[in-house]
């Protein structure tokens, strides 16, 4: 048995990753660690029963302890208002924990052999950091009508204003004014750095500061200084590099690179990057998601969501065949993590061979259905989710 020295805040869900997760903690973790863990029921039910406090309690405990592990969870609509008897459609919990933790998502595909990505130079995955704060996300807009004149204003603390027209309108048109923070963009920043030092990868910042001259300019100043000021030795020490370009030309790079590096995005390029590079390594299934907190603390789950399709399916008492590497990721992540941090290198260890498994499991042609049909391997057997739990048991022995 492994032990542990401090415990995972683990934070359970909804659906069918809340049946997974206990299949996959009582199949794949609790034979083989003394599990220690700080349980949150996170599932809607708990939830609504608390008035969301416990959310609140989980992402303070994630915040203490450093290290946590979630489930997908419900983030409610008017539909699941009637279907779960809700007093108030609750905000998303991971809305909340990024609001208490003050953080920045990473999300990197996980490769395993024989699903090969549709960029065939791509040998190592891409990991996308996506900034979560302003931009188009918290803008105003207008329309315009014909003769109007649309001008931006900043009126400064002592009341004086400094005016720049935007557009004389002669026929009508629309308009936008968006913001970002320096703090914001420096935590950005500093955790992009952070997580390319813990995964020893190069970072990549694109932004158009060409066009942009003042906004994104802001960005690119504020990469380069803090990385003058506190990486470049760090960097240099670890054998890795930052790269600043322009985001089409990153965008080019990404598609000719093999991959290995993690790429820093500005809200919106992040939104639409992520999408794409999650598609082209293959399945949902197989996205690993990680928020990272500037004060050091780490969130693991899967990037998907609670596979509600699966989940009635199982209630009916139907075989599903759902896919538990993104969330077998989260754990392996979240006690890697746990064991570099109290100095238990046989629990980081036990995570690599947890991993190793798993891909070892795909690679000899067991594999759940999404992966099955995306499989360039020859000999190909569709499990269960039961099933695969088991295949990967198997191969950890
Ligand atoms: P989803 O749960 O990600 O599932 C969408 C579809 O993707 C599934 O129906 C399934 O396709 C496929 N899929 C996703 N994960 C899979 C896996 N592990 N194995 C196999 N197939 C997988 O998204 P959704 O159905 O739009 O959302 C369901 C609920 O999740 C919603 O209530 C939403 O609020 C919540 N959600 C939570 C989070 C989170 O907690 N981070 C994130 C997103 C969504 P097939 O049906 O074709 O097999
Ligand atoms: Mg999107």
């Amino acid at each position: 048995m492994i032990q542990m020295k401090m415990p995972i805040v683990e934070m359970d869900g909804d659906e069918m990753t809340r049946v997974l997760w206990t299949m996959l903690k009582e199949t794949l973790i609790l034979p083989y660690v003394d599990l220690k863990t700080e349980y949150y029921d996170l599932g809607l039910k708990n939830r609504n029963d608390t008035d969301d406090q416990v959310t609140i309690d989980a992402a303070n405990a994630n915040a203490r302890l450093g290290v946590g592990v979630k489930c997908a969870t419900i983030t409610p609509n008017a539909q699941r208002m009637t279907e779960y008897n809700l007093k108030k459609m609750w905000k998303s919990p991971n809305a909340t924990l990024r609001a208490i933790l003050d953080g920045t998502v990473f999300r990197k595909p996980i490769l395993a052999p024989g699903i090969s990505p549709y960029i065939p130079s791509w040998k190592k995955s891409i990991t996308i950091a996506r900034h979560a704060y302003g931009d188009i996300y918290k803008s105003v807009e207008a329309k315009v009508p014909a003769g109007s004149k649309a001008e931006l204003v900043v009126t400064a603390p002592d009341g004086t204003e400094t005016r720049s027209l935007i557009q004389d309108y002669k026929t009508s048109g629309i308009t936008m004014g968006m913001h970002n923070l320096d703090a914001s963009i420096e935590s950005f920043a500093h955790t992009c750095f952070r997580f390319a030092l813990d995964t020893k990868e190069d970072l990549w910042f694109g932004a158009k500061d060409t066009i942009s001259k003042t906004y994104d300019h802001r960005f690119k100043d504020i990469f380069a200084d803090l990385y003058e000021s506190e990486y470049r030795a760090l960097f240099e020490r670890a054998g890795i590099s930052y790269y600043y370009m322009l985001i089409d030309d990153a965008v080019s790079r990404v598609v000719r690179s093999e991959g290995g590096f993690v790429w820093a995005c500005k809200n919106y390029d992040g939104d639409v990057m992520s999408d794409m590079v999650a598609t082209a390594f293959g399945s949902l299934g197989m996205m690993s998601s990680v928020l990272v907190s500037p004060s050091g603390a780490y969130e693991y789950e899967a990037a998907h969501g609670t596979v509600t399709r699966h989940y009635y399916k199982h209630l009916k008492g139907e075989e599903t065949s759902t896919n538990c590497v993104a969330t077998l990721w989260a754990w392996t992540g979240a006690m890697r993590k746990r064991g570099e941090l109290d100095g238990t290198p046989e629990l980081m260890d036990f995570a690599d061979r947890l991993e190793a498994a798993a891909l070892r499991t795909i690679g000899e042609g067991f594999m759940t259905g999404d992966l099955a049909s995306l499989s360039k391997l020859p000999d190909v057997t569709k499990v269960s989710t039961e099933g695969f739990l088991r295949e990967i048991a198997k191969r950890l022995d």
